[in-house]
C-alpha cells in the first residue's frame, strides 16, 4: 500500500481568492513547487482534494474549472518539475434556490468535503494506506475531513488560517505553510 500527503488548493497551493474562477488568476504560494518537490522526491503520493461550487454557481463550465487545474499543474511543472499524481474536483453545491445556478451540480454530493468521498476514490485508485497518510489544508473543513477519512492532519497559517468558523476542530499539528508542513512530515 502506498502513503499519500493530500493537498488542499486554495490557499494551500495557489493564493486563496474567493470563487477563483479564471485560470490567470491563479498565484502560487510561496515555496509550494519547492515542497511538491519534495513530496515527488518521497515515498508519499502528492493528491489534491479541492471543492470548486464555481461550477454549481455558473462561474464556470465543469471543463473550464478542470482547465484551472490543469493551468496549476503546468504553473508547478514550469516552476520545477513538479507534479501533483492527481487531483480530485467537487463541482457541486447543495443549497439550490439562486438564479444564476447551474442546477445539474446543485445536490447533495459525496464529495464535497468534508465528506470524504474524494479521498476514498483516491484510496482506491491508488491503493493508499490512510491511517500512514495526512491532509494539510488552510481550513476547518480541510481538517475535519482529514479526520473524517482517518488521516493525519496538519493545518496552515497561509489562506484562510483555519479561521473560516465551519467546525471547532484541533488538527494533529500546525504549520506556517506548505513548506513547513512537508518538512514535518518528512523528517519523522
Ligand atoms: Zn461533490
Amino acid at each position: 500500500m502506498k502513503k499519500c500527503i493530500f493537498l488542499d488548493r486554495d490557499g494551500t497551493i495557489n493564493k486563496y481568492k474567493e470563487l477563483l474562477h479564471n485560470k490567470y488568476d491563479l498565484e502560487l504560494e510561496e515555496g509550494v513547487s519547492e515542497a511538491i518537490k519534495q513530496i515527488n522526491e518521497s515515498d508519499y503520493l502528492c493528491i489534491v482534494v479541492t471543492n470548486q461550487p464555481i461550477v454549481a454557481r455558473n462561474l464556470c463550465t465543469y471543463e473550464e474549472a478542470l482547465e484551472i487545474n490543469d493551468y496549476l499543474e503546468k504553473l508547478l511543472f514550469d516552476a520545477n518539475g513538479s507534479y501533483l499524481d492527481a487531483v480530485y474536483m467537487c463541482p457541486h453545491h447543495p443549497d439550490r434556490g439562486y438564479i444564476e445556478e447551474n442546477k445539474k451540480f446543485k445536490i447533495e454530493c459525496e464529495c464535497r468535503k468534508p465528506k470524504i468521498g474524494m479521498v476514498v476514490e483516491a484510496q482506491k485508485e491508488f491503493n493508499i494506506d490512510l491511517n500512514k497518510s495526512y491532509l494539510i489544508g488552510d481550513t476547518s473543513i480541510d481538517i475535519m475531513t482529514g479526520k473524517n477519512a482517518g488521516l493525519k492532519t496538519i493545518l496552515l497559517n497561509t489562506g484562510l488560517k483555519g479561521k473560516d468558523n465551519n467546525y471547532d476542530i484541533e488538527p494533529d499539528g500546525y504549520a506556517e505553510n506548505l513548506c513547513d508542513a512537508v518538512e514535518l512530515i518528512l523528517k519523522r
